[in-house]
């Protein structure tokens, strides 16, 4: 979600005439765009924040400085008291104020808090570049009514809403014809979407809304080569959601769904409206109707009052579900959160120890996974450059499984489908050898600017 904020605000920032330079030192305006998701995020924040201040006071007040996101909604006016060299802060229901907030800054105008949310006439930020990245995202849907106990969404995002069908449909289809080969759907419990409008049927209301956009979208925008989503809920995977991964081509074999944990105890804590079980037979019904769907999660381990019991049914149902990939994180409290009343008692060693094992684990899950798929071809949509920044591309298949190309110069950088044989498996990743002319290549056939690899937002 973060992502898609920051390349929709570089695209606004593109279109009211302002260019990237190379460092904050050379910048007339820094946004920095914000997570308070967990404690560390924030701390790390702070320091970043604390260099801008002396840079500011070394150029004069310059660059013109922008708090965004979910940490300047969550501090809102108490952000500018607290470090009243900010210029602008501006809640995520407000980012398309940013040009003309920030160009007012630069002429002097007194700073501004803009954290109110968009209630009324919800606002979805569309594409504004002339070239779409190979894989792009749309965002159906805006804040989460769910009240999981650790998170503070709710209250940096709002309450949830959701955009109309055929906007979002026009939006798929504007981001094929500008490149894209792939779509993600993005949304804080995206599988709840129910189109506002009303053309897409929504009930019974257990995923169907978001089964019929799936369709929908596949049926009006033929040219679209993949169709992803994230992040679901466990609790909106009705049956018409499993039938839509069985029927469509396009939707691709791949689903992350946090569980957060396997003990039923600490779901209910969590205030998770799953048990471990529900998760489970949720797991068999989207494999039975696509058997080699691969899934990820997310987990989170020390949450207040968590046994040794309770972490080892986490460790088992990452065994039942097969996960495929782990997002683990350990538990921290966020203000304002329920869990705050439980307490923070799980030791930072004994968090630390079962972080370790889970990501122990998880690597011999996708150890055995991605093993398994050396010697068979694939389909990689080749999209970035590798991290080696040696030229060699890589991307990912319908299953999102990592592929690092062994020889790539014949596609030089362009992005395409390609078709491959998978020659090795690394640790997280897959290394494969190109079969032949990519299956699909870029609407136009135009050259393509391939960013470089420089890490993963988790
Ligand atoms: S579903 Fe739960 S974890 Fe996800 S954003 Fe909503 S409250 Fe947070």
């Amino acid at each position: 979600m973060n992502v898609h904020d920051s390349e929709r605000m570089h695209g606004l920032l593109l279109a009211a005439g302002l260019q990237p330079v190379g460092s904050a030192r050379e910048a007339d305006v820094v946004v920095v765009n914000t997570c308070s998701v967990r404690e560390k995020a924030e701390q790390k924040l702070d320091s970043e924040l604390g260099k801008l201040r002396r840079l500011k006071k070394q150029r004069a007040g310059r660059p013109v400085l922008v708090l965004a996101g979910c940490v300047a909604q969550q501090r809102g006016a108490a952000a500018l008291r607290r470090m009243p060299f900010i210029d602008v802060v501006l809640g995520p229901d407000h980012l398309g104020e940013l040009p003309a907030l920030a160009l007012a800054a630069d002429g002097g105008a007194p700073a501004e808090v803009r954290t109110t949310f968009d209630l009324d006439r919800p606002a979805f930020l569309a594409l504004t570049s002339e070239q779409a990245a190979p894989s792009a995202f749309v965002s159906i849907s805006k804040g989460c009514d769910e009240r999981c106990s650790f998170c503070i969404v709710p209250s940096t995002r709002g309450p949830e809403r959701h955009r109309p069908s055929a906007e979002i449909i026009a939006e798929v289809r504007a981001l094929v014809q500008l490149g894209a080969f792939e779509v993600v759907l993005l949304g804080q419990t995206v599988n709840g979407y129910r189109d506002p409008s009303g053309v897409l049927p929504s009930e019974p209301n257990d995923g169907t809304g978001f089964a019929m956009l799936l369709r929908g979208i596949a049926e009006q925008v033929p040219e679209l080569r993949r169709l992803r989503y994230t992040s679901p809920h466990p609790r909106w995977y009705g049956p018409a959601v499993a039938d839509a991964h069985r029927d469509l081509e396009v939707l691709c074999h791949h689903v992350h769904m946090p569980v957060q944990s396997g003990s039923d105890r600490v779901l209910k804590r969590m205030i998770r409206r799953y048990d471990s079980a529900e998760f489970l037979e949720i797991a068999r019904g989207l494999r039975s109707a696509r058997s080699d769907l691969t899934i990820s999660t997310d987990i989170i381990v020390g949450f207040p009052g968590e046994t040794d019991e309770d972490f080892e049914q986490t460790l088992s149902i990452m065994r039942e579900a097969r996960f495929f990939g782990v997002y683990a994180f350990k538990y921290s409290p966020r203000p304002g959160t329920p869990a705050l009343r439980f307490g923070d008692d799980v030791p930072e060693e004994v968090k630390s120890e079962r972080l370790a094992r889970v990501f122990e684990l998880s690597e011999a899950l996708q150890a055995e996974h991605l093993t398994s798929l050396v010697g068979t071809n694939q389909l990689v949509l080749v999209q970035e450059q590798g991290p080696r920044g040696d030229g060699r591309l890589c991307g990912h298949t319908i299953r999102n499984e990592i592929v690092h190309l062994e020889d790539s110069k014949e596609l030089g950088l362009r992005a395409g489908i390609v078709p491959v044989r998978i020659t090795r498996a690394w640790k997280h990743s897959l290394e494969a050898a190109l079969l032949g002319a990519p299956a699909a290549t870029r609407a136009g056939g135009g050259p393509v600017r391939l960013p470089v690899v420089t890490g993963s937002d988790g």
